[in-house]
């Protein structure tokens, strides 16, 4: 795993992902190939450009001429790039297909042409669809009911259709939401805190009944480094084991962590295919990986609102577009799942 090229790199998981990987004194090389859509920042790779292991290409996944370039210059693919956001997926589908499948694709094949050592897809639990009771291990059926979920899926199936036909080495991380700083502010904790911390209200779906499993950015990073290195080709890894919290519980939490009370919580009706909850059984990567997620969610959201209230500079101007975007293309300001 000498030289190892990561899509999706100036997002918010694989920001961290580099971050933590350059580190490693086995890694000779660390290549981040990102296009920069409006979720891409080069700041978020902040202290990683103090080493001279980081390259920094901005492209697209799209483009194969680029990526068989850098592909046949690395020993290992780590694979974060994407269309992340359910919300944006319900107006603009194709976006989604074309980066999450066909970007997937055209990563796939370079990695098939040039033998690469490992390529690590990165993907979610929401493959799985909602799960009324009972958690769903890799082998559970896969019923995605909104574009991003199928679009994950879809790729997710191409990255192990790679492996069986071709013998790429392909393993799949399904991961459970991710909190933590440099994220997003569309994404809901991120939106709550940002706009608790602005003295600005925030609304709830639906009863805030839907259930998700909050996991730490740098768990799930570890998971995904574990997989990377001792995954078997071929296998799912389910990375989960943060907190279960219905929205309701989650607000209560970011409410107290920005000293807000219930005073700035309004409800409305739910979204469309809000799935009422996720769960997974992570114990595969647990028995096969010593995968063990460490963070407290407690502690984690304290942090990560203090990153946030740190740290304006980064998010305001990004809270900006969103509002410019969200009335120019109608999205709505409430957000359930993530
Ligand atoms: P993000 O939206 O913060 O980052 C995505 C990155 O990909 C951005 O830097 C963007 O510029 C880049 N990108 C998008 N399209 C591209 C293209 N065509 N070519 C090159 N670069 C492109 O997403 P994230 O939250 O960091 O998620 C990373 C991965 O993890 C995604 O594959 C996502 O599906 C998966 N995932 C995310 C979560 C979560 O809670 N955020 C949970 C499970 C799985």
């Amino acid at each position: 795993m000498k030289h190892v090229l990561v899509t999706g790199g100036a997002g918010f998981i694989g920001s961290h992902f580099v971050k933590r990987i350059i580190q490693s004194v086995d890694i000779a090389t660390v290549t981040v190939l990102d296009s920069l859509t409006y979720a891409g920042h080069i700041e978020n790779l902040g202290t990683a450009f103090l080493s001279p292991k980081l390259t920094f290409v901005r492209g697209n996944i799209l483009d194969a001429e680029l990526v068989d370039d850098l592909v046949q210059r690395h020993t290992a693919v780590v694979h974060f790039a994407a269309e992340s956001h359910v919300d944006r997926s319900f107006s603009a589908a194709g976006a989604f297909l074309a980066t999450n499948v066909h970007g997937t694709q055209t990563l796939l094949d370079a990695s098939m042409r040039h033998s690469i050592e490992r390529f690590v897809h990165v993907s979610t639990d929401e493959v799985y669809g909602p799960l009324p009771e009972g958690t769903a291990t890799e082998e559970a059926p896969l019923r995605p009911s909104v574009p991003y979920a199928a679009s994950k899926a879809a790729s997710d199936l191409i990255a192990l259709s790679y492996f069986q036909t071709y013998g790429v080495p392909a393993c799949v991380t399904r991961s459970s939401n991710n909190y933590g700083p440099y994220q997003h502010p569309e994404k809901i904790i991120p939106l709550f805190v940002t706009r608790l911390l602005s003295g600005e209200p925030v609304t709830l779906h639906g009863r805030g009944e839907h259930v998700r499993n909050w996991l730490h950015v740098e768990d799930n990073c570890a998971g995904v480094e574990a997989v990377l290195r001792d995954g078997t080709p071929g296998e799912v890894y389910n990375l989960g084991g943060g907190t279960d919290l219905t929205g309701r519980e989650l607000t209560e939490h970011l409410l107290r962590t920005c000293g807000a009370t219930w005073d700035a919580v309004t409800y409305i009706p739910d979204r469309p295919a809000n799935d009422l909850r996720y769960s997974i059984d992570w114990s595969k990567a647990a028995g096969q990986l010593g995968y063990r997620p460490e963070r407290v969610l407690e502690d984690g959201l304290a942090e990560t609102a203090d990153w946030y209230r740190r740290n304006p500079d980064r998010w305001a101007p990004l809270m900006r577009n969103l509002k410019a975007d969200r009335s120019a293309h109608a999205m709505p300001v409430a957000l359930a799942g993530r």
